[in-house]
């Protein structure tokens, strides 16, 4: 690994062993080149992602993670267009930008992905952009690494957005918050009218609610067991809250609720047996959208007879299939209209706490944290 000569200095939350703690120290910055963008941070999400990455994840060590960034841009390489020093900015995902894809708008589905994301270093030239005396830290982390006072980022991943938003909790639109409502409007395709079943109501699921609220879906029906959580589900629009732990058929509920059946469903658990309900609670050619990570191990338990019978979709889902630069701004588009309240999602957490942080997303204390530098 390489670093550049001219750097800045910045705080960094840097994870050096598998399960953390994130210790917040001081790191070096290399100044943008090419197609980078040096931004400072105002705030960003902790995503589940990140606490799988610092706990074992293959991300490589030391590393500073984080990836749902917002901020002021500070410096830009000398191939950025779109970009200028002090736009606010959210940050999104990395994308390769040559694969077929990418071509395609689908950068969520890059065949690049894993290395633009998850590697630590460039794919290019295995190079990063952070140091500490001299020596490398693993960086790049969804083209971010925006658990520090100032990040990396790339033009594609860079998004401007309108400097009278709350910069500072515009950074979950970037990650969890596009993948809950792009899993809903751009992966399931739903349409005005459409019924949609939420299985699990965390920061996904929620999105997802207040997706399918943005384009006027029918009814959407909440399974969570969390009572606080379904309460805010019903706040946030959900027709209908299921709590599993009072109803155990949860099968029979949503066909009474829904009349029959709903047309799409979608998991954001991850749990092969909450899957397998949610592809029963299907009309005729409707799909099941996933979002939830499994088990390494885990098969999907379906009846093929059931889903022939009605045509039954399957689809895993990455980052809501949204192209960053076409969704975030019409995630905004509908938060200025009010009808997309996601900032009811977020608990506020200073940069200093993030353990605190992590540790209140793993209870389920804190739906969606945001830290504020
Ligand atoms: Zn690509
Ligand atoms: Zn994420």
């Amino acid at each position: 690994m390489t670093t550049s000569v001219q750097s800045f200095k910045a705080s960094a939350a840097i994870v050096r062993n598998v399960g953390g703690p994130f210790t917040i120290e001081s790191i070096d910055v290399a100044a943008p080149s090419g197609d980078q963008v040096l931004v400072r941070m105002v705030g960003v999400g902790i995503c589940h992602t990140d606490l799988v990455c610092r706990d074992g994840f293959p991300v490589p060590m030391p590393i500073v993670l984080g990836h749902e960034g917002s901020g002021i841009v500070e410096a830009i390489g000398d191939k950025v267009t779109g970009v200028k020093v002090g736009d606010h900015v959210v940050l999104s995902f990395n994308s390769c930008q040559s694969c077929p894809n990418c071509a395609k708008s689908q950068p969520a589905y890059c065949y690049n992905f894993l290395a633009n994301n998850f590697a630590g270093v460039r794919p290019s030239d295995g190079s990063t952009s952070l140091a500490q005396n001299g020596a490398a830290v693993h960086g790049q982390f969804f083209g971010q690494s925006s658990f520090a006072t100032l990040a990396i980022a790339r033009e594609i991943n860079t998004v401007v957005i309108d400097k009278n938003l709350p910069l500072e909790i515009m950074g979950p639109l970037g990650c969890g918050i596009q993948t809950g409502a792009g899993g809903a409007v751009n992966s399931l395709e739903m349409q005005k009218g459409d019924s949609l079943a939420i299985f699990g109501g965390g920061a996904v699921g929620l999105s997802a609610l207040l997706g399918a609220r943005a384009i006027d879906a029918g009814t959407v029906i909440v399974i969570e067991p969390n009572a606080a959580r379904g309460e805010l589900a019903k706040q946030l629009g959900a027709t209908h809250v299921i709590n599993p732990k009072e109803t155990p058929d949860v099968l029979a509920k949503i066909k009474e609720l829904s009349g029959g059946g709903v047309n799409y469903a979608l998991d954001t658990t991850g749990i092969p047996a909450v899957m397998g309900v949610a592809i029963e609670t299907m009309l005729p050619r409707g799909m099941l959208g996933l979002i939830g990570v499994p088990p390494p191990d885990a098969n999907l338990p379906a009846n093929l007879m059931s889903m022939l019978i009605r045509g039954a979709r399957v689809k895993y889902i990455t980052e809501g299939d949204s192209n960053p630069q076409e969704f975030i701004p019409r995630m905004l588009g509908w938060y200025k209209a009010g009808k997309f309240p996601f900032d009811r999602l977020i608990s506020k957490f200073r940069f200093e706490q993030i353990n605190e942080a992590a540790h209140a997303t793993e209870t389920g204390a804190a739906i969606k944290p945001v830290l504020v530098f």
